[in-house]
């Protein structure tokens, strides 16, 4: 299949390139320092579609992106000059609510997945803010509020529609392609275009949760209070530490908008009437400065900090996984914490311990399961012009607290210049991802990603 009138044709959604009404649209991605023209854009409506467009890309020999949510933040969902696969148009949920089960599109939001489970009193483990895709995030791993109680997002994949290289498609499960099935969960974008994703879900409804504010001088203290008790905690307590400009939120002081502050956002996801005490252990920490804490629609908390991250804003983000966090860690946190330039820009230290650390490292691609934390430092401001001052705040940030973490990060949270950290990501999973990696895409059509080389 040779030109783009070829694929017009055997496309059922829309196909926009340079020109179209459209494509000035069509070709955005949330990271707006990444502003790049691709050949063609096509919006898939279905798995055909999903077919042309690869089929396009390699008989062209066309670099070829493929993009979900568009949350990326370097920026994997797109490229110059090359194809890029638009999932947007595949964003619908179906909730099985008898075998508790969900089969989203690869195109599909998590306020798109948690809307459509919420009507059932049902949710799995997802990102903690709404627009992030459910493909990119859970095919990375996935870290979210009820991650200690319910595992990682791919933990909870039960099988995978996927369009690999040759444009093909085959259902991942653990009983049909199951070598490639073990790839996506952790291996990123790596093995195809995963058209559809099927998980489990648990009943979790209402929660009870949200942000308390601390100030910087109690930070060292709330963050090892925080270690110290998360690590036996009940599994149904989730949330994680931050450091945070404050916005101007009712809730918070007037005069402190604008300060820098410790958080702790808290997500109880067990008995409703057993919130208040669990998340009060928090309180003990140090003196609560702001909160706006109570019970709440779990899909409400997984859309409270989206107004902080529209889309348009410069990112540039570096992540490391933290075994054990020493004094010393936190005290290389707070030497740059309170430097965070922008209002969107934060700090977060992700517990991923409970059942997170009862799937073995052999078991998904996603090796890290005895780390304790996956910590992320997201630089994200609204001035292109604040750039290089900024990637050097995150930068310099991450030489600081890397001494005193694990090799690998989060493959989700690094940056386009964190390939040669791959293998570390990977550790003793790597050599099985690349055996994977040269069954199914040999020629490595999909190389936009962190990218394991065939
Ligand atoms: C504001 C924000 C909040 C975030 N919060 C969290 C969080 O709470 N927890 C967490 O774990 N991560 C979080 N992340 C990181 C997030 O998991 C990654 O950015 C992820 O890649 C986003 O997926 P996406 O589909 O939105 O991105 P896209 O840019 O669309 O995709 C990124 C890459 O993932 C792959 N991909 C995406 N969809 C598919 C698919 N259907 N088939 C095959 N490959 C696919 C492709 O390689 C693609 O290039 C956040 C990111 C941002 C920007």
């Amino acid at each position: 299949m040779g030109t783009i009138e070829d694929l017009r044709e055997r496309t059922r959604g829309q196909v926009f390139t340079d020109g179209d009404e459209g494509y000035d649209e069509a070709r955005r991605v949330h990271n707006a320092m990444h502003d790049r023209r691709p050949r063609v854009v096509v919006r898939c409506e279905n798995a055909g579609d999903v077919m042309a467009a690869v089929d396009f890309a390699r008989s062209n020999e066309l670099d070829l992106a493929v993009r979900g949510g568009g949350h990326s933040v370097p920026a994997f969902g797109t490229v110059d000059d090359g194809v890029v696969v638009d999932l947007s148009g595949m964003r619908n949920v179906r909730v099985n609510p008898v075998s508790r089960t969900a089969r989203a599109g690869g195109g599909a939001t998590w306020g798109d997945f948690n809307a459509a489970t919420h009507a059932f009193g049902l949710a799995t483990t997802g990102g903690i803010i709404s627009t992030t895709g459910v493909g990119g995030l859970t095919l990375g791993g996935g870290i979210g509020y009820l991650d200690r109680g319910l595992g990682l997002a791919c933990d909870n994949l039960i099988s995978a529609d996927v369009v690999t290289a040759d444009g093909q498609f085959l259902i991942a499960s653990e009983k049909e392609n199951d070598d490639l099935f073990w790839a996506l969960r952790g291996g990123g974008g790596n093995f195809g275009v995963v058209t559809a994703l099927e998980f489990k879900l648990a009943p979790v409804s209402m929660i009870y949760g949200g942000p308390m504010l601390f100030e910087m001088a109690d930070a060292a203290a709330v963050v090892a209070g925080f270690r110290d008790m998360i690590g036996d905690a009940p599994e149904q307590l989730g949330g994680f530490p931050a450091f945070q400009i404050a916005p101007p939120l009712p809730f918070i002081p007037e005069d402190r908008h604008g300060d820098v502050f410790a958080l702790i956002v808290g997500c109880w996801a067990g008995e409703l009437d057993r919130g208040e005490t669990e998340i009060s252990k928090f309180r003990e920490f140090a003196p609560v400065v702001a909160e706006s804490v109570g019970p709440m629609p779990y899909p409400a908390l997984n859309s409270a900090f989206d107004a902080l991250v529209p889309p348009g804003l410069q990112h540039y983000w570096k992540a490391n996984f933290v075994t054990e966090l020493t004094d010393e860690a936190i005290q290389a946190h707070l030497r740059h914490a309170p430097g965070l330039p922008a209002v969107n820009s934060t700090v977060h230290i992700y517990p991923i311990n409970g059942a997170c650390h009862r799937v073995t490292p052999g078991a998904t691609a996603f090796a890290y399961r005895d780390a304790n934390f996956a910590t992320v430092i997201a630089g994200m401001w609204p001035d292109a012009a604040d750039n290089d001052a900024n990637i050097e705040w995150v930068k310099s940030y991450y030489d600081d607290v890397a001494p005193h973490s694990e090799s690998g990060g989060y493959i989700n949270f690094m940056a386009d210049d964190d390939q040669g950290r791959i293998r570390d990501n990977y550790k003793e999973n790597y050599d099985r991802l690349v055996e994977v990696k040269r069954k199914y895409d040999p020629g490595n059509l999909f190389h936009l990603n962190q990218n394991i080389a065939p």
